[in-house]
């Protein structure tokens, strides 16, 4: 063997080694904000005119803390479906009439409408469902910031409660598109890989600013039954490059969520980010969950 074959092997040997090593990760949290962006954000929270905000957030939160956790039987449907048939005009969603069923007015001549899950376009309640999902999503971020904001652990536990019945459930809504059917590009929690992404973005940075707070136990439960799963088998699957409304999300919050979503493309291949770059994302999750399975085996399926 040459010098110059054996440094070629030795290079490549090393290469792949210190590719296999995990990459320093910035202390959680790191998504919506770091560390120094709490700070920031405690300084501005009693002042104008942040205070206004800060109080409605706090508010909201409050007033859901004792509020039970019922997350819907299945996953949502399609917002554009919810327009009324004769006027196409969008509906409003009036009083509960049973067990996730509501009734839906027409704006226009002020008819009832209900809906029929046997009918995509008519499944109403679907819509009002995927607006409880996106309701949780955004509850489990807004918990996050108080928690960091405030440290009282009455919030990080409302985010940590709302992401434990998540993993309990995600895998058992079925994969279905805007269609009804269980197809690629269709979600589990919403009828599309975007609203997916959509909803999973919220979740994340939430659980990352409470990450430091739960145990590993639950940590794995999070990682293994919700967001890797959603990452790996619904997200990833559905080659589409990027959106500009994730590839905007992207660089606005730089969240592994956000890399998932920068799977989903109609931007001309020359503006695509790469996606190595969301696998880089989706392996740095995942060596946050204690016990996951090593990073390479989250993109091995692709
Ligand atoms: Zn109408």
């Amino acid at each position: 063997m040459t010098r110059r074959t054996a440094a070629a092997v030795l290079t490549s040997t090393l290469a792949r080694f210190l590719y296999a090593q995990p990459r320093r990760l910035p202390a959680h949290p790191r998504l919506l904000f770091s560390p120094a962006g709490v700070d920031r954000l405690k300084r501005r929270a009693d002042a104008a005119p942040w205070a206004g905000p800060w109080r409605r957030l706090r508010g909201n939160i409050d007033r859901s803390l004792n509020e039970k956790i019922e997350l819907p039987p299945r996953g949502g449907n399609w917002g554009h479906w919810y327009v009324c048939p004769k006027h196409g005009a969008r509906l409003t969603t009036g009083k509960r009439i049973g067990p996730w069923q509501w009734e839906h007015i027409c704006p226009v001549d002020g008819e009832i409408l209900y809906g029929d899950a046997s009918r995509p376009d008519r499944d109403f309640d679907g819509v009002t469902i995927n607006n409880t999902h996106s309701r949780y999503a955004g509850a489990v971020r807004d918990a996050g910031i108080l928690f960091q904001l405030t440290g009282q652990s009455q919030y990080a536990n409302r985010a940590r409660e709302i992401l434990l019945a998540y993993a309990g459930r995600y895998l058992s809504y079925p994969l279905h598109n805007i269609q009804g059917q269980a197809k690629l590009g269709g979600a589990r929690m919403s009828p599309q890989t975007l609203d997916e992404a959509g909803l999973l973005i919220p979740m994340a940075q939430g659980a990352d600013l409470i990450w430091e707070a739960l145990p590993a136990s639950e940590r794995d439960t999070m990682a293994t039954q919700f967001f890797l799963p959603a990452a790996r088998d619904v997200i990833l699957p559905h080659h589409m490059g990027i959106t500009t409304f994730s590839a905007g999300n992207t660089r606005r919050w730089g969240s592994p969520a956000s890399c998932w979503a920068m799977t989903r493309s109609s931007m001309p291949p020359s503006t695509t980010p790469r996606r190595a770059t969301a696998r880089k994302c989706l392996r740095a999750f995942s060596r946050t969950a204690s016990g996951s399975k090593a990073p390479g085996d989250i993109t091995s399926t692709r």
